[in-house]
Formats: C-alpha cells, sequence, structure tokens
C-alpha cells in the first residue's frame, strides 16, 4: 500500500518492507521472495522466524546497515548495529526507537528478550510491535501514523488484544501482523478489523 508516497509491504508473519524516497527498509524478512535490495535491515528479535540469516542474504548487499539486539547479532554473519530497548539510533536519516515487546502471560518472550520500533522516516511515524502481548508501555507511543500488530495469538497478542492495543496507541492506520504463516490465520485480521473503531487495512502478502 502507499500513503503519502510512502510505501508499504507485507511480506507474510511479521516481515514488512518500507519504501521512502529510495531508501529500502526491511523489517523481520522471513520466507521472503528474492526482492530489491535492503538499505536498512531492522529485526527485532532472535526467535527463527523474525532473525532468518537465510533471509537476510536474499536482500543485503555490502553496505546494508543491520539493526538488531545482541542476541539477533550473534546469529547473524554479518556485522550489526546494536540497539537496545529505549535506546535510539539514526541510519540514513531515518530515527529508529527500539521500545519494550514482551509477553506478560506466556514466556516465550520474557521482558528484555526483544523488541518493538518506532521508525520515523518521511515525515510519518511506523509503529512495528515486535512479538509482544498487550504492555503498558504502549501507552507512551504518541503520533503513531501505522501501528504493525500482532494478532495471531499463542506467542503474541490475540486479535481481542491487539485491538486494546490500538485502541490505547490510536494510530492513523492499523495493520495485523503475525498470522497465516506460524501461527493465527486470516480469521484473526478479520476479526482484529471488524473489532477496531478505527482505520485497519487487512494486507496482502506482497502488497
Ligand atoms: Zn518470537
Ligand atoms: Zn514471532
Amino acid at each position: 500500500m502507499e500513503i503519502d508516497g510512502l510505501q508499504l509491504v507485507w511480506l507474510g508473519h511479521a516481515g514488512f518492507k518500507i519504501k521512502d524516497n529510495g531508501l529500502v527498509i526491511y523489517i523481520d524478512p522471513f520466507q521472503i521472495e528474492a526482492d530489491e535490495k535492503a538499505d536498512i535491515i531492522l529485526i527485532t528479535h532472535d526467535h527463527y522466524d523474525h532473525c532468518s540469516p537465510k533471509d537476510i542474504e536474499k536482500i543485503a548487499k555490502e553496505d546494508t546497515i543491520i539493526v538488531c539486539n545482541e542476541a539477533c547479532a550473534k546469529k547473524l554473519s554479518r556485522e550489526a548495529k546494536i540497539i537496545k530497548e529505549n535506546e535510539s539510533t539514526e541510519v540514513l536519516g531515518v530515527i529508529i526507537k527500539a521500545v519494550p515487546a514482551y509477553n506478560t502471560n506466556k514466556e516465550f518472550h520474557p521482558k528484555g528478550y526483544g523488541l518493538g520500533f518506532v521508525i520515523e522516516l518521511g515525515g510519518k511515524r511506523i509503529y512495528h510491535a515486535g512479538d509482544t502481548d498487550f504492555i503498558p508501555e504502549m501507552k507512551n507511543l504518541q503520533n503513531i501514523d501505522i501501528a504493525l500488530l500482532p494478532v495471531g495469538g499463542t506467542y503474541t497478542m490475540n486479535a481481542e488484544q491487539a485491538v486494546e492495543a490500538a485502541e490505547l496507541i490510536k494510530p492513523k492506520i492499523a495493520i495485523p501482523m503475525h498470522y497465516g504463516s506460524i501461527v493465527g490465520s486470516a480469521n484473526d485480521a478479520e476479526t482484529f478489523k471488524e473489532l477496531y473503531s478505527g482505520r485497519a487495512y487487512i494486507l496482502k502478502k506482497g502488497e
């Protein structure tokens, strides 16, 4: 989809490609086709469905900058810029803030294990929640244009919890993710869209 010149493509699961002004950013590429090369790759955490060296190789060039936490960097054969929770960094004019992402009632993602990201580019603020439940820190997310929220349940929020998160964050546009491959189904995305009072878009893979 395109929003004011910014292009956002869902690659399936938690994977996205964002393009603005010729700059190409990927988040959590997993089971993707070979695609245009990345300027920046952001990885939320080291689980195989998010931190996939094989997929990174499909899109990385020599000077691609990978931003991730330490555990994920250890799994890569390339150098990465390490970022920690609540830190910000600027890469090629893009401001990237790492925000908390964790489970509250399950054990897959203890607090501090993974990250979410707030990415500022082209005058837009995009929130990729990572693998998380609905957490109190979400109230700190202000002026989010696009929120990418997991809805698949089991390892993350389910659709109802993602609606609670979206109602709190109040993004201009909410997009469900983390369904359709490992966990969660298209029904979860539909449920999210139905229950959320704001604007939600369900992206098709590759669009
Ligand atoms: Zn995970
Ligand atoms: Zn996951």
